[in-house]
C-alpha cells in the first residue's frame, strides 16, 4: 500500500500563474493581505539595496513590458538566467514570467561549454547576466546563437549591453503596459512549463527539467502548511539557480511575506556578518556549509545564541555533523527537506513537531497531497520500516525532461509516480529516512555532478581506454567524484598519468566538477548491454579490493 501524507490536502488553485497568485490574487498575494509598509522584500546583504514586493511587482511589470514591446518575447520563450545572487534576479524571474516566457536557471561557475549546452537544451532566446558571469555569458551566448541586443546585465555596466535598470525605465515610459499572461480556458497550469532547471535524473546526462506553475505553487503551498510562525526573515545564501533557491528563495518568501537577504557570493564570514546583523533566527544550509559550522574556528568569534535552527537539504548530513551541531548549538532544533528538482523540492519535510536532534537523521514526514511508494529491489512494496526506492506521486511533481521523451518515460511512470533512485524507509510515526542513493548521482557541496558528463569528457582523452566515475565521500564537499580508469594498452597506469586525466577534466570542467581521485582498474564492469555496473565497482572499492 502507498504512503499518504499524515497532513490535510493543500487547496490548489489550478487556473492561475505564479505571477497572479503572487502579486495580483485577493487570497495569495501579499500584496492584497498586508498594508505596504508591511511588506516583506528582497536586500541585498552588502549593498543594502532592496526591493519589496510592491516595487518588485512595479519592476517586473515594467522589464516584461520592455522584452515583449521592445525585444519581442513571446509566450513560451525561454530566458536564461546565468547571475550570482542579485535582487535583480527574481526581477528578471517574475517578469519573464508574467509574459507568459520560461525561465532557465544556470549555475554562475559555468564555462562557455557548460552554458553553452545550457543555452541549447533550454533554446533560450534571451540571456540576463551579471558583470563577473560577462565574458562567459557573450561567449556562450554567441555559440548558442542568441544576438547581443538579447543579452542583459542584471547588474552594473558593460559597454553596449542594456541593464535591467535601463529595461525598468523603457518599460515605465510605454504608453501601456503589457496585461499578464494568463492560463488559457480549458487548460491548468500544470500544462505551462514556468521553469527549466537542469538535472541529469537518475541517470545519463544533465536534462532540462519542465517545472510547471502549477508546480511551484504546490510546492509552496505544501512548505507553508509546516512553515514555522516566527521564519520572518530568510537568508539567501544558497544559489537561486538551484531547486531549492527557486523555490525557498525566489517564492515561498513571498507568499510567507517575510523578508529576504541575499549574500551576493558565498564567504563564511560575510554569512556569519549577516546572520548576526538580521538576527536570522533559522539557517537554511547545505550539507558542506553546515560542515563549516562545526569545523571552521570563524564560527567561534560570533555569538550566535539567538539562532533557533539549522535547515539542511539537498544531500546527506552525516551522523556525526548532527551531532556536534546539537553540541555546538544547543539552544537550536533541527529540520531538512528531501527532494529533488524532478519534484519542485521537497517530498518530505520536517513539520515544527519533528523540529528536534531525534529526528535530525530523517527527512521528516511526506508533504502535504503527496503520497510515497517504497519498492523492494524484489519488485514488491516495502511495509514500515523496510528500505526500497522512493516513488512519490503528488501535485510538485514536475512535468517530464523538454524534448526527451525517453527520459520522462522512465523517469515517471504511467501512474504518474516520480521514480527518485534514491533508497529510503518510512516508519511506525511516518517519518522517513533516507538509507542510500541507487542512481548515479554526486551531490558536491549540494549541487548534482552527473558521472555520465565527467565520462564523456574523459573519454576524449587520447590516453583513456575506458572510464567509470562514483562518487567518494569527502570531509569539505560532501561527496566528490573519483574516476575509475582503464588506460590504453601502451600506458602504464603511474601517478603522473592520474594526474593527467585530474587535470584533464579541471581544463575543461567547472571546478565543482573536479575528478578528486583516480584508480587505475582493467576492466570497468559492465552489463551484457554495455551499462556499467556501478554497484559492482561500489561494493569492491567499498570492500577495499582494487585492480592497481
Ligand atoms: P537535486 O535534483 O540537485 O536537488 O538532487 C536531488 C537528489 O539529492 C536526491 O535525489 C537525493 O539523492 C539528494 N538529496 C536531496 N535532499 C536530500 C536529503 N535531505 N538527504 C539526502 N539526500 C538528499
Amino acid at each position: 500500500m502507498p504512503f499518504k501524507s499524515l497532513q490535510s490536502d493543500i487547496l490548489l488553485p489550478r487556473d492561475i500563474t505564479t505571477w497572479e497568485w503572487l502579486f495580483e490574487h485577493s487570497t495569495y498575494s501579499p500584496l492584497a493581505r498586508f498594508p505596504e509598509n508591511e511588506l516583506g522584500g528582497f536586500t541585498n546583504a552588502v549593498t543594502k539595496e532592496s526591493l519589496n514586493w510592491k516595487q518588485l511587482k512595479d519592476a517586473a511589470t515594467c522589464v516584461s513590458t520592455a522584452l515583449v514591446k521592445r525585444y519581442g518575447l513571446k509566450v513560451g520563450e525561454t530566458v536564461a538566467l546565468f547571475s550570482q545572487n542579485t535582487i535583480w534576479y527574481p526581477v528578471a524571474m517574475h517578469a519573464t514570467l508574467r509574459v507568459g516566457g520560461k525561465v532557465s536557471g544556470a549555475s554562475p561557475a559555468y564555462n562557455v561549454e557548460e552554458m553553452t549546452y545550457a543555452l541549447q537544451k533550454a533554446d533560450a532566446k534571451f540571456l540576463m547576466t551579471h558583470p563577473d558571469s560577462m565574458e562567459v555569458a557573450t561567449a556562450s551566448a554567441k555559440a548558442a546563437g542568441i544576438p547581443k541586443q538579447n543579452i542583459f546585465l542584471l547588474e552594473g555596466q558593460s559597454d553596449g549591453y542594456t541593464t535591467i535598470k535601463e529595461l525598468i525605465d523603457m518599460g515605465r515610459k510605454e504608453r501601456l503596459q503589457v496585461p499578464y499572461w494568463t492560463i488559457p480556458k480549458g487548460k491548468t497550469n500544470f500544462d505551462y512549463c514556468g521553469f527549466l532547471s537542469f538535472s541529469s535524473g537518475t541517470t545519463g546526462l544533465p536534462k532540462a527539467v519542465m517545472i510547471a506553475h502549477q508546480n511551484v505553487i504546490a510546492q509552496c503551498l505544501q512548505i507553508q502548511k509546516i512553515s514555522p510562525s516566527d521564519l520572518k526573515r530568510i537568508l539567501a545564501v544558497l544559489p537561486a539557480f538551484h531547486i531549492t533557491g527557486l523555490v525557498h528563495v525566489l517564492h515561498l518568501p513571498i507568499l510567507l511575506n517575510a523578508e529576504v537577504i541575499m549574500v551576493p557570493q558565498f564567504t563564511m564570514q560575510g554569512m556569519l556578518d549577516t546572520v548576526v546583523e538580521y538576527q536570522i533566527r533559522e539557517l537554511l544550509l547545505v550539507p558542506p556549509i553546515l560542515i563549516r559550522m562545526v569545523r571552521d574556528p570563524i564560527v567561534d568569534k560570533y555569538d550566535l545564541s539567538h539562532l533557533r535552527r539549522f535547515s539542511s537539504g539537498a544531500a546527506p548530513l552525516s551522523e556525526e555533523i548532527i551531532q556536534l551541531l546539537k553540541q555546538k548549538f544547543p539552544q537550536t532544533g533541527f529540520k531538512q527537506g528531501y527532494g529533488m528538482t524532478e519534484s519542485c523540492s521537497c517530498i518530505t519535510a520536517h513539520p515544527p513537531w519533528l523540529y528536534d536532534y531525534k529526528y535530525a537523521h530523517a527527512v521528516g514526514e511526506i508533504c502535504a497531497s503527496t503520497t510515497v511508494k517504497i519498492m523492494k529491489e524484489d519488485g514488491t512494496e516495502a511495509g514500515i520500516r523496510e528500505p526500497g526506492e522512493i516513488l512519490a506521486k503528488g501535485p510538485q511533481i514536475v512535468m517530464g525532461y523538454l524534448n526527451n521523451e525517453k527520459a520522462t518515460k522512465d523517469t515517471f511512470d504511467d501512474e504518474g509516480y516520480l521514480h527518485t533512485g534514491d533508497q529510503g524507509y518510512i516508519d511506525e510515526q511516518g517519518v522517513i529516512t533516507i538509507s542510500d542513493r541507487i542512481k548515479e548521482l554526486i551531490k558536491v557541496k549540494g549541487i548534482g555532478v552527473a558521472p555520465a558528463e565527467l565520462e564523456d569528457c574523459l573519454l576524449g582523452h587520447p590516453k583513456l581506454e575506458d572510464v567509470a566515475v562514483l562518487s567518494i565521500a569527502d570531509e569539505y564537499s560532501g561527496e566528490v567524484p573519483k574516476a575509475y580508469i582503464v588506460p590504453k594498452p601502451n600506458y602504464n597506469p603511474s601517478q603522473e598519468l592520474g594526474r593527467e586525466f585530474i587535470a584533464y577534466v579541471r581544463e575543461k570542467k567547472v571546478r565543482y566538477k573536479a575528478v578528486k581521485e583516480v584508480e587505475f582498474i582493467d576492466v570497468i564492469p559492465k552489463s551484457a548491454s554495455g551499462k556499467i555496473l556501478r554497484r559492482v565497482l561500489r561494493d569492491k572499492s567499498r570492500s577495499g579490493e582494487h585492480g592497481v
